[in-house]
């Protein structure tokens, strides 16, 4: 066997093939560790985007890979022509030659394998590090953001409230007699309802919104730049797919940051107007303008649109 042949199978890689290769290799090392947790994953949008971001990234080191291996491929070809040319002429200074040329191709040849061990690295510690990342900030069962992620985005609306006056609502949804739907169907069952929740949430919001799981079988989304009115065009439409689709209801409260507001009074407000919802019945939505707290109507919902 020549010195040779263990590179080769490096110049016979196409650009697709290497990315190809790469690319399924950040996957299952990914999926790897989403599986760990045992329990099933809604894909988000969110998730997509990261993902996105990862394969850009994999492309322009595949394309840097592609280079290096065009570069070589030539380089290896004139020399395995010159080897097998050695045994018809025998001189010593063609040998001689072949042995320097030898050096010249091996050196740059062990730099790229040098190269590749590193890149591969970096892809492995990048997938590490956001799915870690979205793991801390991402409820296990449902797949949407947590409470964490929840804490990071009200602070950072409020404080575009305060400096830019950029406005923001804040919607919480309870599931109705939750209990009773554990108690009847069992805790498995309960558990779909809340992903099937989640995901309904999560299909209606906003690439801008934030979906959270609040806590056991409550949710809020917060969604910058959008007024009372449509954060309760949108929570009337969660409540009303919900409805139609499985069996559960919800009840909401929808409230928009106010002068002086913090993430406790927000969240107080939003919990208010649910409550409110519960109270009157449930499978309904309240609004609470900061003064004043009303039930959000279906036909002051067709007229709004
Ligand atoms: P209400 O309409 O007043 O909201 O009634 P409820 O029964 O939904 O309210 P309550 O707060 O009394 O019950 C919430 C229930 O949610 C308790 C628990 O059985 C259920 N729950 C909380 N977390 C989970 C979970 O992770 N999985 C399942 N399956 N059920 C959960
Ligand atoms: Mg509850
Ligand atoms: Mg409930």
């Amino acid at each position: 066997m020549s010195w040779y042949e263990p590179f080769t199978w490096l110049t016979d890689l196409s650009a697709p093939v290497t990315l190809l290769l790469v690319a399924t290799i950040a996957y299952f090392y990914g999926r790897r560790r989403a599986s760990g947790t045992g329990t099933p994953t809604v894909q988000s949008r969110r998730e997509l985007r990261r993902a996105q971001a990862v394969a850009s990234e994999l492309e322009n080191i595949s394309e840097l890979i592609r280079k290096h291996v065009a570069k070589h491929r030539a380089t290896l070809h004139r020399f395995k022509h010159r080897v097998s040319r050695l045994g018809e002429t025998n001189q010593d200074a063609a040998m001689r030659e072949l042995f320097r040329e030898a050096e010249d191709i091996l050196q740059p040849t062990i730099q790229f394998a040098g190269q590749i061990a590193h890149a591969y690295d970096q892809i492995r510690q990048q997938t590490n590090r956001l799915m870690s990342l979205a793991d801390s900030r991402t409820d296990p069962l449902t797949g949407v953001s947590n409470r964490r992620a929840l804490d990071d985005t009200l602070g950072g609306q409020l404080a575009l409230q305060a400096r830019y006056r950029v406005e923001f609502t804040v919607a919480m949804f309870d599931i109705d007699h939750f209990k009773q739907v554990n108690d009847v169907e069992g805790h498995l069952f309960g558990d779909r309802i809340l992903q099937d929740v989640a995901r309904i949430i999560d299909d209606n919001a906003r690439e801008t919104d934030t979906v959270v799981r609040y806590g056991g079988e409550e949710f809020v989304v917060v969604m910058p730049e959008t007024n009372l009115e449509g954060a309760c065009y949108f929570s009337n439409r969660v409540r009303e797919e919900i409805h139609r689709k499985l069996p559960v209801t919800i009840s909401g409260g929808v409230t928009q940051a106010i002068d002086g507001d913090s993430i406790p009074s927000i969240l107080a407000r939003a919990d208010t107007a649910l409550y409110e919802a519960k109270a009157n019945g449930r499978n309904m939505v309240f609004r609470h303008d900061g003064e004043h707290m009303e039930s959000i109507l279906e036909e002051a919902m067709v007229q709004a649109t």
